[in-house]
């Protein structure tokens, strides 16, 4: 067994909870990734939940979480948004005080602070819990693929109308929200080891992904001129099979009336949140960007994994295509036994279990200190 490391904290934005590092691997496997990491210019970052779950941010997508008795997963849909607009509005206000009050964590800014050392870091990342911004992360090198809760646009799609960081609280009187967390907290409890039943979305998700990918050919994806094409989102279909999109209890749920709810000032449309939502593609524009910057270079030289098992479509997409261009694989969870299509790994990649809070200012040390 390897010696528990003494860690000295980088990082000064919050202090660290403890002066040792849990062991989460050996010292060989540490000084063979960091020498790597070292020695990389061009990574690409995939972010998921697991890297907000050490600020108190609950797990959402698991078929396991739960608001107010309520599936998340039905009611971030653009489905239930248009028939019970105010219950989705009403749980999105709630998830917006709970990112509101949340601070970002050593694992956000190590990341932030790699991405402003190293010009070649893209980070994507599928929270939208602003932490990353929080943890002042260049924003030229993230990328919010599933939106923002701060971000908030009008749901007529004929209207332009878009409000880039709105941070009030509440964000009108209607959507007052007085305990957030405790409505979230059976599924706040679990996140920092979430072993919630997410085997069955999990596994549908994998047998789709492999159907896609044996109906794509994988050399056209690396092609530069490849364009990203809206397309149904699968995952829409595998919610719906999995529970009633709209339960009598969601119905019931007491909610504000409509027209209390935000209107839009240029076309009086409703308001909503600008996130991606099941049944939703992700921003065309912002996806062939991230394929532009992927192809500038021949190569990229490492993909980091963080908090996620990558496999919700198209974002797991990305770390087949570093695959192709020669890129070696970390991954960082806090559970490795359920990592889904990411197990398959190569001898060469690393997979490293533990808080991504704990385990990133390690790696990223000794290039903060250079
Ligand atoms: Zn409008």
């Amino acid at each position: 067994m390897p010696s528990s490391r003494h860690q000295k904290s980088p990082f000064s934005m919050t202090p660290s909870p403890s002066t040792d590092t849990p062991i989460f691997a050996s010292e060989e496997e540490i000084n063979s990734f960091g020498k790597y990491l070292h020695s990389s210019k061009r990574i690409l970052v995939l972010c998921g939940a697991g890297l907000s779950a050490a600020s108190g941010i609950p797990t959402f997508s698991g078929d396991g979480a739960h608001w107010r008795g309520h599936k998340c997963t039905s009611i971030s849909s653009i489905d239930c948004f248009e028939e019970l607009p105010g219950l989705v509005w009403k749980y999105h206000a709630e998830r917006r005080k709970l990112a509101l009050g949340a601070g970002p964590n050593r694992g956000h800014e190590a990341l932030a602070v790699l991405a402003r050392k190293k010009n070649g870091v893209r980070v994507l990342t599928q929270n939208i819990d602003g932490l990353s911004q929080k943890a002042k992360h260049p924003k030229d090198r993230l990328y919010e693929l599933h939106g923002s809760l701060m971000d908030i646009k009008c749901s007529n799609k004929e209207c332009d109308y878009y409000e880039k960081d709105n941070f009030k609280e509440p964000i009108c009187p209607a959507l007052a929200v007085k305990d957030a967390i405790e409505n979230f907290a059976p599924t706040a409890r679990q996140s920092f080891n979430d072993k919630a039943s997410t085997e069955e979305v999990g596994s549908k998700l994998s047998e789709l992904t492999l159907k896609d990918e044996k109906e794509n050919n994988e050399k056209t994806i690396l092609k530069p001129a490849l364009k990203f094409e809206p397309r149904p989102n699968p995952l829409a279909d595998i919610i719906a099979s999995l529970s009633p999109i709209m339960t009598d209890e969601m119905k019931a749920e007491p909610v504000p009336d409509v027209k209390d709810l935000p209107h839009c000032p240029k076309c009086s449309s409703l308001l909503r949140p600008a996130v991606v939502w099941f049944g939703e593609s992700l921003s065309v524009p912002q996806y062939n960007e991230i394929i532009a910057w992927i192809d500038e270079e021949k190569r990229l030289d490492l993909m980091i994994v963080i908090g996620t098992k990558g496999e919700v479509f198209p974002a797991g997409k990305f770390v087949d295509i570093a695959k192709e261009k020669g890129a070696r694989v970390c991954v960082v969870n806090m559970d490795k036994s359920h990592l889904g299509t990411l197990t398959a790994r190569e001898k060469k990649d690393w997979v490293f279990e533990g808080n991504a809070a704990e385990i990133l200012p390690v790696f990223f040390e000794g290039i903060l200190l250079n």
